[in-house]
């Protein structure tokens, strides 16, 4: 009996013992279950922060602006891009896009997305104090049950591109109307010659001058062109050298000693000897002879064109054209670096110039990694300054 009982509490030990391992295996399963399940929770969770980040950041890139709205049109998602544009704080949520494009159109295009999945390409204008050329798309949003959760708007900003065609426009009407007077006068001479002209000896020799005139201007037009069109697109070469200031500008002086004699100017050359320029010694001269031909000709009469020059310091000299003539007007002095524009036209085109030169000058001037300015005042001169390293 005492052995039955022996045997039984053994048996009951051994079970409890197997009982007990059991439940901690058991616990041990559960917690290392758990265990997993945290990691894989972990992971998801980082996964999902990391998938959020790359998408917050392609979003934060984007040049387009993108607004997410929901079916009421209040907005779900906007970008850094839309922020911008629109003008309000990021991100924007729960905003009614309305409220915030402040645009009837939008409403239009919200409301033709009850009927069309998308509306493409379609362009309008937003007026303000800088007005802007925007092209839309709008997508409808479907939930996974095909039902409408709202839209898309993906908005591109064009006033940047629209500009720029504008300048071109006007940058061949300009070419187109430059070409033509001057082609208009040699047919001119032209046919006055052939119908008669050409058997007074007199009549001969002005309109030949005058083709002569004219010819030589078509020249320089297209060789201006042609050399701005290099200068844009990058493709001049710049044999940059040390070269002696003075004597660079003293040749200049020189070829225009002829013109300024007639006019009663006086050419200084006012820079110091010592002075080096790391320049294209050829493309500094075109530089220093658009800004004296330009003194001279819209400079006084018996008046004074100086050049100098000065040492700026961190390897920069800072030179200088100078006139005393009646000055270039406020509004027309940040005008004067656009090409074809002239401050005066009818005076500009007496004189015979291409609407050209202050252009290739700073273009001139920045291919050499330098700058140009002009200050000036009414009756008072005009001084070009402009940039370029030191030797
Ligand atoms: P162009 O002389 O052929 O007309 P530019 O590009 O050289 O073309 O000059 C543009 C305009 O700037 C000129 O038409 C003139 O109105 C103005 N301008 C240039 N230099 C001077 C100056 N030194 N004094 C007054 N006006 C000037």
């Amino acid at each position: 009996m005492t052995a039955l009982l022996l045997i039984l509490l053994a048996a009951l030990a051994a079970a409890t013992v197997w009982i007990g391992r059991l439940r901690r295996q058991l616990a041990a399963a559960r917690e290392s279950g758990a265990r997993e399940r945290a990691a894989l929770q972990r992971q998801h969770a980082t996964a999902l922060g990391e998938q959020q980040e790359r998408l917050a950041a392609v979003l934060a890139q984007m040049l387009e602006a993108l607004i997410v709205v929901d079916p009421t049109g209040r907005i779900q998602l906007a970008n850094r891009a839309a922020a911008q544009l629109f003008g309000f704080q990021p991100p924007g949520a729960g905003r009614p896009l309305l409220e915030v494009v402040r645009h009837h159109e939008f409403a239009a295009l919200l409301a033709r997305l009850e009927h069309e999945p998308e509306v493409r390409d379609y362009e309008l204008r937003l007026e303000g104090v800088v007005a802007r050329t925007l092209n839309v798309n709008a997508v409808r949003l479907l939930d996974a049950g095909a039902r409408t959760a709202g839209a898309l708007f993906v908005v591109h900003d064009l006033t940047a591109l629209r500009k720029l065609e504008g300048m071109r426009e006007e940058f061949v009407a300009n070419v187109s109307h430059e070409l033509r007077t001057p082609l208009s006068l040699i047919k001119g001479a032209a046919e006055t010659l052939l119908d008669g002209g050409k058997d007074n000896p007199e009549t001969l020799a002005k309109f030949l001058g005058i083709i002569d005139r004219h010819a030589s201007r078509l020249g320089l037009l297209i060789e201006d062109l042609l050399l701005l069109s290099a200068l844009d697109s990058g493709c001049i070469e710049l044999h940059v050298q040390t070269t002696a200031l003075h004597a660079t500008v003293q040749e200049v002086l020189d070829d225009f000693a002829h013109a300024a004699k007639e006019k009663g100017v006086a050419l200084d050359n006012e820079v110091p000897a010592t002075l080096r320029v790391r320049a294209d010694e050829g493309r500094l001269r075109q530089v220093f002879s658009n800004l004296v031909d330009n003194a001279i000709k819209y400079g006084r009469e018996n008046g004074r064109v100086q050049v100098g020059a000065a040492v700026l310091g961190a390897g920069w000299l800072q030179i200088f054209v100078r006139d005393d003539g009646p000055g270039i007007p406020a509004t027309a002095r940040e005008r004067v670096f656009e090409r074809f524009f002239r401050a005066d036209k009818a005076r500009a085109r007496t004189q015979g110039g291409t609407g050209l030169g202050l252009a290739i000058v700073k273009n001139l001037v920045l291919a050499h990694g330098g700058e140009v300015r002009v200050e000036s005042a009414e009756e008072r001169g005009t001084t070009f300054f402009f940039k370029l390293p030191s030797a």
